[in-house]
């Protein structure tokens, strides 16, 4: 938990500090306060359609306990909240589906340029690597010469091996290299990165469609995960660009990045209420070690406390 609010304090902020200040000037419960509070919702990421779900649920709550002061109505939306958070999570597997049992796991990183891609790989392979398993990576960005050049440092720093051509290759020949090596050389996990450039969004998802055929090619039941990774610090905006990837490569879960900077929060339960995806890792930092499992529980805690 100290972790997690710790890498959390900005998002709490502006989300609390918002809160706190609609909450100051709370005069009674009547129709006007709960459209400001769908107001508050929404500005909060939440995303338009939960924000009146949530009031919904809260106009019922608050008539069914015939709450009245500032102090009853705050803690019943924050409970409400919290419990939100934890109802999404009775639905969905958070876990990663990877298995030591298995000869090889791939897991495909899809996402914008900017989210986070690399640097999750990276936090990714260490923790992979410190648990004991032979970690490849895949320089399926071969679009930008940087992105190449910035998960072989990933993959230095961490002290696994990337597989990589030059800038313009066929970024599926790479992945399907790194799959025979990943064979041939017994690896357990092959984590594999590819572009992000939106100004050519149908080449890219072509481009995807491609790597993932070649992946399902060589080993039948992967890829074991396609993660997509989103910026929580760009909101709504994310939601839509999620959409997109998502009809393509059909996304297992989502890696939600920068939560420690200012984002509202909110988007996490606009990301389980429009995508249905759950997300299974945040992102709490630019170190390798600020890569944890999303715990909805200590999320929503993290939120308001
Ligand atoms: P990619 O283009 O999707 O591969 O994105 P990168 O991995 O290159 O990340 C873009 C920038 O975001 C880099 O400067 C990273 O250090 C930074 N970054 C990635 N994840 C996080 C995070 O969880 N928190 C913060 N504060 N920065 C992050």
């Amino acid at each position: 938990q100290e972790e997690y609010d710790a890498g959390l304090q900005k998002t709490r902020h502006s989300f609390r500090d918002k809160f706190n200040a609609f909450m100051a000037n709370f005069r009674s419960v009547d129709e006007d306060f709960f459209e400001d509070l769908e107001d508050l919702l929404i500005q909060s990421d939440v995303g338009y359609e939960m924000a009146l779900k949530i009031s919904d649920s809260l106009r019922t709550e608050v008539k069914l306990k015939n709450v009245k002061s500032q102090k009853e109505v705050s803690h019943v939306i924050v409970e409400k909240m919290a419990q939100l958070y934890q109802e999404d999570a009775a639905d969905h597997d958070f876990t990663l589906n990877v298995d030591s049992q298995r000869p090889l796991n791939i897991i495909l990183f899809v996402g914008v340029n900017g989210a986070g891609k690399t640097t999750t790989i990276g936090k990714l392979a260490a923790h992979f690597k410190s648990q004991g398993q032979k970690v490849l990576l895949a320089a399926g960005d071969t679009f930008r010469a940087g992105a190449i050049e910035q998960l072989q440092s990933w993959g230095e720093q961490v002290g696994v091996t990337t597989v990589a051509s030059k800038a313009g290759a066929d970024p599926a020949a790479v992945v399907f290299e790194a799959i025979q090596t990943a064979k041939k050389e017994q690896y357990d996990i092959l984590l594999v990165d590819t572009a992000g450039r939106l100004q050519n969004n149908t080449n890219l998802m072509k481009e995807l469609e491609k790597i993932k055929r070649i992946i399902t090619r060589e080993v039948p039941d992967a890829p074991h995960e396609v993660l997509l990774v989103i910026d929580a610090t760009t909101g709504q905006n994310a939601l839509s660009q999620a959409k997109q990837f998502e009809k393509t490569t059909q996304v297992t879960g989502i890696v939600l990045t920068k939560l420690d900077g200012s984002s509202q929060g909110g988007i996490v339960l606009a990301i389980n209420d429009e995508l249905h995806i759950p997300v299974k890792l945040v992102g709490l930092g630019e170190k390798v070690q600020d890569l944890q499992i999303f715990d909805p529980q200590k999320f929503a805690t993290g939120l308001f406390s």
